[in-house]
């Protein structure tokens, strides 16, 4: 497994919500081109995590550094320009546009990082959406309407959005939330294979912990706000903790 040069340095994270602590000084790591997977009970705080890693949401304190910047204060938009890409349980693409409209899109939002300005889609940005749709295995389906796509398409539309913004670090809050086992599986397949054809490190949650063993390279685990354990599969399959407050057992 990779490196481990940090992308991203978590510590003393918190979020209140009133006087509940949602999240309550977390520290972790990502590392440069791995697999983490944040796992932990429902109402843990893993989502709360990832909001206030992508800007969605404001920190209660702490700190969140990307390749050395603090992203903590910054906008959702500026994050994704720095580099951290992003996708969401709730799909996010645009029913009534093609599948390649989409991509184009995103690959202008993501431009602007580059250039400062809007600038119109150009032929090369259809190109450069083509490749994109290549790489999640839709480029046949390029023309298609949004509306008309298997939930499973949409997933990987919404991938290769995230993508476009050429992402060193790829937050995905359940991505396979709803789907079958087989298209699961399939999923993180491909999210594996790309990051590490890309060099890219992903954080994602998933409930399925056949997923999670098969496709993490490292795993922390979050009871009530808390990390609780982390280390490689095996260990966290072990821990007892982990099995206690997590399994039941
Ligand atoms: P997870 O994703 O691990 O299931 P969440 O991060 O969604 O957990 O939630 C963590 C805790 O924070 C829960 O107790 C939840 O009820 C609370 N919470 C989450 N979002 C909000 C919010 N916007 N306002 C108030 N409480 C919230
Ligand atoms: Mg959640």
């Amino acid at each position: 497994s990779p490196a481990c040069v940090s992308v991203l340095s978590v510590r003393g994270l918190r979020k209140a919500f009133g006087g509940n602590l949602a999240v309550d000084g977390v520290d972790f790591d990502v590392h440069a081109g791995e697999m983490l997977a944040l796992i932990g009970p429902n109402g843990a705080g893993k989502s709360t995590t990832f909001n206030m890693v992508g800007g969605q949401l404001p920190a209660s304190g702490g700190s969140v550094r990307f390749r050395g910047s603090e992203l903590l204060g910054l906008s959702a938009r500026r994050i994704a320009r720095l580099g951290v890409g992003r996708t969401f349980q709730i799909a996010a693409v645009f029913a009534s546009m093609t599948v390649c409209q989409n991509v184009q899109m995103a690959l202008l939002a993501a431009r602007r990082r580059v250039y400062g300005f809007w600038r119109p889609a150009r032929p090369q940005q259809h190109a450069q959406a083509l490749e994109l749709l290549q790489q999640v295995g839709m480029r046949d389906q390029a023309e298609r309407s949004c509306s008309e796509l298997a939930y499973g398409d949409v997933k990987r539309v919404e991938l290769a959005m995230a993508l476009a913004g050429d992402p060193a670090l790829l937050l995905m809050d359940e991505p396979a939330a709803g789907m079958a086992p087989r298209e699961r599986k399939a999923l993180f397949e491909l999210i594996r294979g790309l990051a590490r054809a890309r060099g890219m490190a992903v954080l994602f949650t998933e409930h399925s912990m056949d997923v999670v063993f098969d496709y993490a390279d490292r795993v922390i685990v979050l009871a009530r706000g808390r990390l609780i354990a982390q280390g490689g599969v095996s260990e966290i399959r072990a821990h007892p903790e982990v099995r206690r407050v997590y399994f039941g057992s």
